[in-house]
């Protein structure tokens, strides 16, 4: 009896999503005097001092179960998003909304369309879901930025049987952006039949006049769901916080197949109170542009290519194979994140760190290329 056989084709035919490596895995591996990790796009500030404050204030109350509605979190965001609570969808981190939208709007027969470089979750999310996914080739740098979403190219895709298109804006790894009037145009073209997810994980981050807010749209489109997470510019990464704004009608979907208390009683209050500080926010936001400037500069010094992000990593070109730099810069006690797995077997994403984890992370590079 072959087990596998048992499992339901979508399943079969997956591979696991691939995390960043962990610390702790590296330490038990080589025996590093420090190690920093620049691989899952957490925040390098850490998290809100006063989330954290709030989470030690409630952890003795471990024993009781979270509010299965997080009334309090969807009330702050409601308010500070200028929705109403009935529009958002709490969830294990914003990777469960996804996997939600799949749940249900997919099944065999259906379909998904993303776009080739995009988040790995879209495909494992579609494929779960027993639907197929149907990627479209990205820009190759004649009609728009290279390796960033081209909208035409996923608009062709859509047939009678697409329920869902994905879209991440900015996108994980490359860092590409739509601007506002090229994803407003894409999501008035969309026929009605297709949920349009517009993924905004790095949304806070915004510091262009272009980045577009998909929540301005909610009214004009009944099928659009935006997406944000607490996990990078809050900080919360380890406590998987993130949501789904929508119509009224979508979340209510959304809802009946959520389970019944996804979002943990740590995060649910951590999260509300991230949301009040301000300040630590304009904190991260500042010191990513800067480190941003900073990766940039470093690469044109070393005339290594890169793609331009709106996010808080950046992807770089080795121009050869990166795979053996990945495993070089281990040794180093660097951990960047390979991106061959996205079909950018050349590059390696870097996620923004502090300065002092930049330039150790060019010292290490420059050890590795070096040699
Ligand atoms: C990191 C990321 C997410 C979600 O992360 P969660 O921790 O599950 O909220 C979603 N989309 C993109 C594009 C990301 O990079």
């Amino acid at each position: 009896m072959n087990i596998t056989t048992l499992a339901v084709p979508g399943i079969r035919g997956l591979t696991p999503y691939q995390p960043g490596k962990p610390i702790g895995e590296l330490e038990r591996e080589f025996a590093l005097e420090r190690i920093v990790k620049l691989a899952s796009n957490e925040n390098p500030l850490g998290a809100s001092p006063k989330a954290l404050e709030v989470v030690r204030r409630i952890l003795g109350a471990s024993h009781l179960y979270p509010d299965g509605n997080g009334f309090e979190l969807k009330a702050a965001l409601a308010q500070k998003l200028g929705v109403e609570p009935a529009q958002i969808v709490l969830g294990n981190g914003s990777n469960d909304v996804l996997d939600l939208v799949a749940r249900v709007f997919l099944a065999p027969g259906r379909n998904a369309v993303y776009s080739e470089h995009a988040f790995a979750v879209y495909p494992i999310a579609t494929q779960t879901a027993g639907a197929t996914g149907k990627p479209a080739p990205a820009h190759d740098g004649s009609r728009g930025p290279r390796f960033g979403h081209d909208l035409q190219a996923m608009l062709e895709r859509v047939d009678p049987d697409t329920r869902v298109v994905f879209i991440a804006n900015p996108n994980n790894p490359t860092g590409t952006l739509l601007g506002r009037c090229e994803l407003h145009s894409f999501l008035a073209a969309l026929p009605e039949h297709v949920i349009a997810v517009v993924d905004e994980a790095y949304f806070e981050y915004a510091n262009s006049p272009d980045h577009p807010n998909a929540l301005d749209w909610l009214e004009e489109f009944p099928g659009l769901i935006v997406t944000r997470t607490f996990s990078k510019a809050y900080g919360l990464a380890g406590l998987r916080v993130g949501y789904a704004v929508s119509g009224r009608e979508v979340a209510d979907l959304l809802n009946r197949a959520r389970q019944p208390f996804n979002v943990n009683a740590l995060g649910l209050a951590a999260a509300t109170a991230a949301l009040e500080d301000t300040g630590f926010l304009e904190a991260t936001v500042q010191a990513n542009d800067a480190g941003l400037r900073r990766l940039e500069a470093g690469f044109r010094k070393r005339c290594l290519d890169f793609i331009p992000s709106a996010g808080n990593f950046l992807s770089f070109d080795l121009g050869r194979p990166a795979a053996p730099v990945f495993d070089a810069l281990l040794r180093e006690g660097v951990i960047v994140r390979p991106v061959g797995n996205y079909g950018l077997p050349n590059h390696l994403r870097v996620t923004v760190g502090t300065t002092e984890e930049i330039d150790i992370f060019f010292a290490a590079l420059d050890r590795v290329l070096g040699s």
